[in-house]
């Protein structure tokens, strides 16, 4: 029983730590702008990239041709 509670310590400490929190670009595909930066979980030593979201700009554009529809 104790061995059971001490590796669910240890697995849960090892995840923790293999995760951290960076700041990334947020490129917009609409207008190829980088329009903020965003908190993104990403895996200890794994590169971190751009990711790609509509810019609140891009959206109303969106959103307005859907509605005049
Ligand atoms: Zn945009």
């Amino acid at each position: 029983m104790a061995q059971d509670d001490i590796k669910d310590i240890t697995q849960r400490i090892s995840r923790d730590t293999l995760k951290e929190v960076k700041k990334i670009p947020v490129l917009c595909p609409w207008c190829n702008n980088v329009f903020t930066l965003a908190d993104y979980q990403v895996e200890q030593g794994k590169k971190t990239e751009v990711t790609h979201k509509i810019c609140p700009k891009c959206l109303k554009k969106v959103k307005g041709s859907d509605e005049s529809k």
